[in-house]
């Protein structure tokens, strides 16, 4: 007959007490991040408190609290109280911090004081994946994802929302002073009086509360304020719905799916182009790099940009045109012929370059035809306006934009490739960050804090190609 396995009994005593290395495996993660983080230069890095004072109480080293917060990302726990509570019971982190169990004070405290030295140990993995080669003939994928930050959508407030706060509250006041005109009529008692009077008080202080919120999102430049955050935006997620958040960018190479440079923005994508592009050129130190991103990043000033750094953007084209909306033929329509430098109608007639505009920070060349479209029959189709020609502009560097749609042309699988090497790391983060959003407030914090992900993610994927040990001893070989 089988047996249950049963446990050691706990009064057992040993004659050789086990010791923490006994409990920590030769291919456990707490020895790749111990190697790694005592390989680094801490004082270069930027990391305080590595200067001791004559007097005081001791104070834990740097490299201590950052190897809790890289075990802590690692394993899903980023908040200061959930660490102070495993260092207590934690055995990997009892052999990763020899025992240390710092407050949960202490810990806050480093992430929000040394958010340089974090970001610049994020780079400093990056630069050990790319001498380790891993970026080797890659391209590298931009994208931009909406992490939720920590402040209520109510708490946010727009113009539109304000005024619908205002007008609640006014008829609100209304009701109640009409109330209070009834009440002295039938001569209510006192106390339903008073109480009246006093929820009257309440919406007048709202009202002026309002009023001034008001002010202050008709003076701000994105006409928009939020007040637990105020770095953060209401911005546009996937299914369309607003998320009061931060977006988030990063570059990530096509080959083994490391992110290479991230950004912390509170923008959408259109204008991170050209940003994201000189931060991967940076990490990379190549400026000649294929540059994958979807239509969100279209720009036409922002795609001239990004090849003057020596780039190679690749990307679809976004149409603007709003033709088709008015019921006239669409912009696409229209062909143009380079050697000519003119556009050929859809009724076949030519349109030539007669002036140049400048229009949204942009150098236009406008192409018509007066006559041709004088004599036109099916000019209901194509303007509403009933005596000026249909006009076409054109960009003066329209060419760049042609080439990058030819390119993709001639390499549609490249988009699918950019998806599916974008989405990855977002993925893995937001699942390892679980429902939560971000823990911390301000751009200065958030930054740091997506630093953390960022490097655990890189970290992460690193010990899945090359393994614990192989990973440590290639940290060794390059940081030595
Ligand atoms: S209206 Fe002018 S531009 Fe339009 S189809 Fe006729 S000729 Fe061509």
């Amino acid at each position: 007959m089988s047996k249950f396995i049963c446990g050691e009994n706990r009064d057992q005593s040993t004659l050789f007490p086990e010791s923490l290395e006994d409990y920590v495996g030769e291919e456990n993660t707490v020895r790749v991040i111990d190697v790694f983080i005592e390989e680094l230069n801490l004082v270069e890095m930027g990391f305080k408190g590595l200067t001791l004072k004559a007097t005081g109480r001791p104070k834990y080293h740097p490299a201590t609290l950052l190897k809790l917060y890289l075990y802590g990302y690692l394993n899903r726990i980023q908040s200061s109280r959930r660490l102070e509570t495993e260092c207590q019971r934690n055995i990997e982190l009892m052999w990763l911090l020899g025992k240390l169990a710092p407050d949960f004070k202490t810990i806050a405290d480093f992430r929000k004081d040394n958010g340089d030295g974090i970001k610049n140990v994020c780079k400093t993995f990056v630069e050990v994946c790319r001498r380790l080669n891993m970026f080797e003939g890659a391209a590298v994928a931009i994208d931009g994802s909406k992490f939720k930050a920590s402040n209520n959508k109510a708490n946010n407030y727009t113009p539109k929302k304000v005024q619908f706060h205002i007008d609640r509250v006014e008829k609100n006041i209304s009701r109640y002073l009409e109330l209070l005109d009834e009440a002295d009529k039938e001569q209510v008692n006192s106390v339903k009086i008073e109480a009246t009077k006093e929820r009257l008080a309440d919406f007048r202080n709202q009202l002026k509360e309002l009023h001034e919120i008001k002010e202050q999102v008709e003076n701000h430049p994105d006409k928009q304020i939020s007040t637990t955050d105020p770095d953060s935006r209401l911005m546009k997620t996937q299914g369309f719905t607003r998320v009061v958040s931060y977006n988030v960018q990063s570059a990530v190479d096509t080959k083994n799916h490391l992110i290479v440079a991230h950004d912390v923005t509170n923008v959408p994508d259109r204008g991170q182009l050209a940003p994201m592009t000189k931060l991967a050129q940076e990490a990379l130190q190549k400026k000649d790099i294929m540059v994958l991103a979807d239509k969100g990043y279209f720009s036409q000033p922002d795609l001239k940009a990004t090849i003057e750094l020596g780039a190679e953007p690749i990307m679809p084209k976004t149409d603007t045109s709003s033709s088709e909306k008015k019921g006239i033929f669409n912009r696409s329509m229209f062909k143009y012929d380079a050697d000519k430098d003119i556009y050929i109608c859809p009724a076949g007639n030519e349109l030539q370059n007669r002036m140049q505009v400048f229009e949204q920070g942009k150098y236009l060349d406008v192409y018509f035809n007066c006559i041709a479209c004088r004599d036109c029959k099916i000019r209901s189709q194509c303007t509403k306006s009933k005596k000026d020609a249909r006009r076409i502009r054109r960009w003066v560097h329209e060419k760049l934009t042609e080439q990058m749609l030819k390119k993709l042309e001639d390499a549609p699988e490249l988009m699918l490739h950019r998806k599916q090497t974008v989405e990855h790391p977002f993925g893995s983060i937001k699942l390892w960050m679980g429902a939560t959003h971000l823990l911390t407030r301000r751009f200065k914090n958030v930054s740091t804090e997506i630093s953390l992900h960022v490097l655990t993610y890189n970290f992460r994927r690193m010990i899945t190609i090359m393994g614990v040990r192989g990973l440590s001893n290639a940290i060794r070989a390059v940081l030595q």
